[in-house]
């Protein structure tokens, strides 16, 4: 009965290991077994982090495997075109993880709900709002992704694909620059926005070219880096 009931409550992968080694065993080394799962237990459970990378490597919670693209980093000054002041770069720009151009998919951060969405070629974007274990609200923002999977109110799951990065058929049609995924965490609500016909889900607005100094910068976003890490990070203490 003890180690049945733990059985419900192991989640984590060391946890479930040492389980299995310890089925089919006589009474006193199943009661100890199952002590030593709750110890595993309760400790993931303390230091889990709900948040991953969006990009499918084999760790979701290491830096290890990133790629960004040449000025994809976070906080870097993006120099003035036609129509668009010098801004700083307010997302970090993952590179496509290996080399499939079909279906390579691209997941959530972390759990959360969809309250924006456009699916209009280079531009599609989805704005996934998260409400975090201490009660924080924040937004991550996806951007050049294709065949959406989701739509505004949609709950999401940090395991299951919200869109993928373009084929090389899109690719050709809208530029080789959309090669990678624009990927934001925001601290402030996105602004609300009117629908058009051509996007009547794009609900929201993000702060991607608002942002001149480091003070706005600093305001609206943080950097994906050290926000994954010092999740990562407290997981690992
Ligand atoms: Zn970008």
């Amino acid at each position: 009965m003890i180690a049945l009931r733990y059985e419900q409550v192991v989640v984590k992968q060391g946890a479930t290991e040492h389980r299995r080694a310890c089925i089919d065993v006589g009474r006193i080394r199943l009661l100890f077994c199952s002590l030593w799962i709750a110890v595993i237990s309760s400790a993931s459970a303390q230091s889990a982090c709900a948040w991953y990378l969006p990009i499918n490597v084999s760790n979701r919670q290491s830096w290890e495997q990133v790629r960004l693209t040449k000025i994809g980093e976070f906080g870097l000054v993006r120099k003035a075109r036609p129509g668009i002041p010098a801004h700083y770069h307010t997302a970090t720009d993952f590179m496509r993880p290996g080399d499939n151009y079909e279906n390579e998919p691209i997941f959530p951060a972390a759990a959360g709900r969809v309250i924006s969405q456009r699916d209009d070629g280079p531009f599609a974007q989805l704005i996934v709002e998260h409400v975090t274990h201490d009660h924080d609200t924040l937004w991550t923002v996806y951007e050049h992704i294709a065949d959406l999977t989701v739509v505004v109110g949609d709950t999401v799951d940090p395991f299951v694909p919200i869109g993928r990065f373009m084929t090389k058929k899109e690719l050709s049609k809208y530029g080789w620059q959309f090669d990678h995924v624009h990927f934001e965490i925001m601290k402030h609500r996105p602004r609300p926005l009117q629908p058009t016909k051509k996007t009547p889900m794009r609900l929201f607005k993000v702060y991607n070219l608002e942002c001149y100094t480091k003070a706005e910068l600093e305001k609206y976003y943080y950097a994906p880096h050290e926000f994954f890490q010092a999740c990562w990070n407290m997981a690992s203490r």
